[in-house]
């Protein structure tokens, strides 16, 4: 089964902006919560967010094999469980329904009331129960600059680096939605100069410009995934922002890696963005040298060309863009992650997320966190309110948005915005 909706002549009958992010060829999928409390899985096409249980109560799926119930769920890993074949094949359909030269829903007003809200009276919610959240560390920029900051200039990377696509376990049950905010976590740390730690908020709070990729059901107990199937079971991509506390995270990482520095919490985009959507940006990464071991070696073109940016909003104040970088930068890419991931027999569900890690470019605008913009809050960022940062302030909202632009279409992922609290107090 070709993908049709890709295709770039495509128009569709709901009014789309011509820079928006959510064109007839995306057909992202999501979750989201109606006026009249209905919490249902959708897509987005402009600004309208489309109800996919109420489309498939009303037969318009008909001859795609679907469990009955299978969009009027909170969550889309069902879905997400029964592969690529049904992922395209509902695209497929979504595409077709909204094209302009169809007029089957576009003439039904019955039907269209029911099943197309404005984006604004609907509230995202997670697009996906997240099991399990790994985060990679995966841009060769980011880590070196951290590894100089933290360790060693001379020796930024560590031997293990370019043979292994470096990851830890994270922690799901922090993971929100974009527009959640977030309390300035607590936390031991040791103040420079200083022989014993303290306990309390922490002063270097720090956003990480990411994306994650959400799995299907990969394999059994015990299984390996080959790195040339690994994409078969990536359903898509999100916007991430991994919150860290960098002065927690400084002192509490020796040896075990990262822990309450980052299960504070992370935030994401609520559009899951199809791998089949990204399929048109596909494009060189960087090369590996040295070459990676036999099982991680990959096939053919591994990365994708999506523009991120992130952006500072002081409370009341304007946006100020604090960097651009690109997903393509990543020195591993998602196959060589989730096959490095399973090569120990590691089983990998239906709704796992997997970050990317920081992702830096190569020039100083393109860092991808304040610890690197600032480098270590060396060199504050002045404001276009003539403030300066360091770190995040309280009350500051970040915003990350990333898309695919060529001279056909535009597929983007919309933005993960949040903003950060004081700590929290219970009332
Ligand atoms: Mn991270």
């Amino acid at each position: 089964m070709p993908i049709t909706a890709n295709n770039p002549e495509l128009k569709s009958w709901l009014k789309v902006s011509a820079d928006s992010d959510f064109p007839i060829q995306n057909i992202p999928f999501g979750v989201f919560l109606t006026k009249e409390h209905v919490v249902t899985i959708g897509t987005r096409i402009g600004d309208y967010a489309i109800d996919l249980g109420a489309l498939q109560q009303l037969n318009y799926f008909e001859g795609i094999e679907l469990t009955d119930d299978m969009f009027m769920q909170d969550t889309l890993n069902d879905f997400i469980s029964d592969g690529k074949r049904t992922w395209r094949a509902v695209r497929n359909r979504i595409a077709e329904l909204f094209c302009e030269s169809n007029e089957t829903l576009q003439k039904n007003e019955k039907h269209r009331e029911i099943v197309i809200f404005n984006l604004d009276d609907v509230e995202m919610q997670l697009p996906v129960l997240i099991g399990d959240y790994t985060d990679f560390y995966s841009s060769k920029e980011h880590a070196t600059n951290v590894g100089a900051m933290f360790r060693d200039p001379d020796n930024a990377l560590l031997p293990n680096w370019l043979h292994i696509p470096v990851g830890y376990h994270g922690r799901s049950s922090t993971i929100i939605p974009s527009d959640i905010p977030v309390h300035r976590p607590m936390g031991q740390t040791l103040a420079p100069d200083a022989t014993n730690p303290t306990f309390g908020p922490s002063k270097r709070v720090d956003f990480e410009l990411e994306t994650a990729f959400i799995t299907t059901d990969a394999n059994i107990m015990g299984e390996p995934i080959p790195a040339g199937e690994a994409e078969d079971y990536i359903f898509g991509m999100v916007l991430l922002n991994d919150w860290s506390a960098r002065d927690v995270q400084k002192w509490e990482y020796v040896p075990l890696g990262p822990f309450l520095a980052k299960s504070f919490a992370s935030s994401i985009s609520p559009w899951i963005v199809t791998m089949e959507a990204l399929e048109p940006f596909r494009t060189a990464g960087p090369k590996q040298d040295p070459e990676p071991l036999d099982y991680l070696k990959v096939e053919g073109d591994q990365a994708f060309d999506i523009k991120l940016e992130v952006s500072l909003k002081p409370e009341g104040g304007e946006e100020n863009l604090l960097a651009t970088s690109n997903f393509k930068y990543m020195y591993w890419s998602m196959s060589q992650q989730l096959t490095h991931h399973t090569s120990n027999g590691c089983r990998v569900n239906s709704g796992d997320m997997m970050g990317s890690g920081t992702i830096s470019g190569p020039t100083p605008d393109s860092f991808g966190s304040m610890l690197e913009l600032t480098w270590g809050g060396k060199n504050p960022i002045k404001l276009s309110d003539g403030t300066e940062r360091k770190f995040i302030d309280d009350n500051d909202t970040v915003i990350m948005r990333g898309y695919c632009k060529n001279d056909e279409v535009r597929i983007g992922f919309g933005e993960v915005c949040t903003k950060l609290l004081p700590p929290y107090q219970k009332k």
